[in-house]
């Protein structure tokens, strides 16, 4: 058990567990993109985990960028997603592999489809480590999905509450 700000958390998911995950998750995405180099785009802050742990298994060429989104507060989403840091790379043309820490709601993902298809990117495919299928609110295809998980509140492996945990190697659920 741990303790972040005012709240308790107790381990949810083990860093074995989330090691599992990525690797099969890469190793898809990799099948699926032999004959062409992708651009992964990590979503800042959460995926940065991610990111280095996906591009360390994936063993074919590719590019590595990132955008910063957000749309947290505390432990609640609130529905605008807010774009902080852009790409300013050309794109056009090429596939896009969004990498995600965490697809809740999907207002992020939603958003950044659209600003890729705008950006005339030939593939835009959607992969997360962790996926909320209760919260998920859109009919955007989720390609990729690491681990679903219920409609909680986890921290730890990149993801923050209120800016701590994000250090944490396991992932963490909220303690009722
Ligand atoms: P969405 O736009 O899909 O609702 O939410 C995506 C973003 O919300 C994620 O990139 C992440 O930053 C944040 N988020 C969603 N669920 C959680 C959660 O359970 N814990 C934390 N720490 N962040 C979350």
């Amino acid at each position: 058990m741990i303790q972040l700000h005012d709240k308790k958390f107790e381990v949810f998911i083990t860093h074995e567990e989330i090691q599992f995950a990525i690797k099969n998750m890469t190793k898809q995405i990799e099948d699926d993109h032999c004959d062409e180099v992708p651009v992964f785009v990590g979503v800042l802050n959460g995926a940065f985990m991610v990111v280095s742990d996906v591009i360390k298994n994936y063993d074919s060429p590719c590019e590595v960028s990132f955008v910063k989104m957000a749309s947290y507060e505390g432990t609640a989403t609130t529905n605008e997603v807010k774009q902080l840091i852009g790409i300013n790379q050309n794109l056009e043309g090429r596939t896009v592999v969004i990498l995600e820490d965490i697809v809740d709601t999907g207002n992020t993902v939603e958003e950044l489809k659209k600003m890729f298809k705008a950006q005339k990117v030939k593939h835009c495919k959607i992969a997360t480590l962790f996926f909320k299928p209760e919260a998920y609110t859109k009919d955007i295809k989720i390609d990729y999905v690491g681990i679903r998980i219920p409609n909680k509140f986890i921290v730890g492996f990149g993801l923050d509450y209120d800016g701590l945990g994000r250090n944490l190697k396991d992932v963490y659920q909220l303690s009722e």
